[in-house]
């Protein structure tokens, strides 16, 4: 099937042009700026905030290019990877009337997305080993869905999906692909980075919120062809990476060899974790992980949970999710942390 851009917009969207302002034509340098209703005397702080950001973030997105080895057209970020979703919504689907696949168990937020946006959802469950069901997509699939989720590390179970089967869905959708990897650096596999230029409809989303630490600066990224990042740059809020988030981000992205130092770090705990686990009786089952986070099926989850609470400890509930019957989402934490994740766990009876 070929895939067109152009033909998959909404009519809305086609016929946008992209907001600018007048600092776009100075792109930023100027002796005297009077165009943005700015306070020019500053603010209470001593850093400089009372200037708008640049729209387009170029200095963050210079130094994620050459980290990630992707060009810096092919960069969009968003207030979080969870903007990139919605930004995607209201790029190709029309509400009402368009759907969105996703395979459940998987992140809450494209169904919550898609809820906003009035955008109809079908989904095909993962298979009992958590991968893709491909002939089911494939009955799935109809002229009105414009995208397809898949999150690979997926959460909440945790493992990566088959990269054939992602493959398959990229050569035979002509829809938009978007490959949530935001766990992808605690992962064994590489990237669909290098893949951007092998598939047109392909969307990669990441952030900085898992293994660089970065959760509360709200700062995700989407990896993708020119013309689908020129069509999220019409969509975005002009001024959607706050100025504190790109200064630190930027300072952050400076720091690859601390980063990847902690990613190692975390992926041990993982392990240590997973094993000191098995020995609890109420433990009957640690899903593999290529995450930050286990899937742990327990004899009582609720009780346990709530055992745990008291305890100060908060995990994640997943019982009530279907195929994850019987388990909890348990972040990996610091060395400190898990012993009393796993301690509290004995004393449970
Ligand atoms: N994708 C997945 C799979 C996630 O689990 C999360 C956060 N829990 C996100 C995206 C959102 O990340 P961000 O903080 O960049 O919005």
């Amino acid at each position: 099937m070929t895939f067109d851009l152009n033909n998959l917009l909404r009519e809305n969207i086609k016929k946008l042009v992209p907001y600018s302002s007048a600092r776009d034509e100075f792109k930023g340098e100027a002796s005297t700026f009077l165009d943005a209703n700015e306070n020019s005397f500053g603010s209470p702080l001593t850093r400089w905030y009372n200037r708008y950001p640049d729209p387009m973030q170029l200095k963050v997105k210079e130094k994620l290019s050459s980290i990630k080895g992707v060009p810096i057209e092919n960069i969009f970020l968003g207030n979080g990877s969870d903007e990139c979703i919605d930004v995607l919504m209201r790029a190709f689907c029309e509400p009402g009337v368009d759907n969105i696949l996703i395979c459940p168990p998987t992140y809450g937020m494209y169904q919550v997305s898609a809820n906003i946006n009035d955008v109809n959802i079908k989904k095909v469950p993962l298979t009992p080993a958590f991968q893709l069901n491909l002939p089911a997509i494939e009955e799935a699939i109809d002229n009105n869905t414009k995208i397809i989720f898949l999150c690979s590390p997926n959460n909440p179970t945790g493992n990566s999906l088959d990269r054939d089967d992602i493959e398959v869905i990229l050569n035979n959708y002509s829809g938009i692909v978007v490959i949530d990897e935001a766990y992808i650096n605690f992962s064994r596999f590489r990237s669909f980075t290098q893949e951007l230029t092998d598939y047109p409809n392909l969307v990669i989303l990441q952030t900085l919120s898992k293994a660089w630490g970065l959760a509360a600066l709200r700062v995700g990224m989407a990896f993708a062809s020119a013309e689908i990042i020129h069509v999220m740059n019409k969509i975005k809020p002009p001024y959607n990476i706050n100025q504190a988030s790109q200064e630190l981000a930027l300072q952050a992205l400076e720091e690859v060899g601390q980063v990847n130092d902690m990613i190692r770090e975390i992926v041990a705990q993982r392990d240590i974790l997973a094993k000191d686990l098995l020995t609890i009786p109420s433990v009957q089952k640690i899903y593999p992980s290529d995450a930050n986070f286990l899937l742990v099926q327990v004899t009582n989850p609720k009780a346990i949970y709530n055992y745990l609470l008291e305890k100060g400890i908060v995990v994640r509930d997943r019982s009530s999710v279907e195929l994850c019957a019987g388990c909890l989402r348990i972040t990996v934490g610091t060395p400190a942390e898990n012993v009393s994740v796993v301690n509290a766990m004995k004393n449970w009876t």
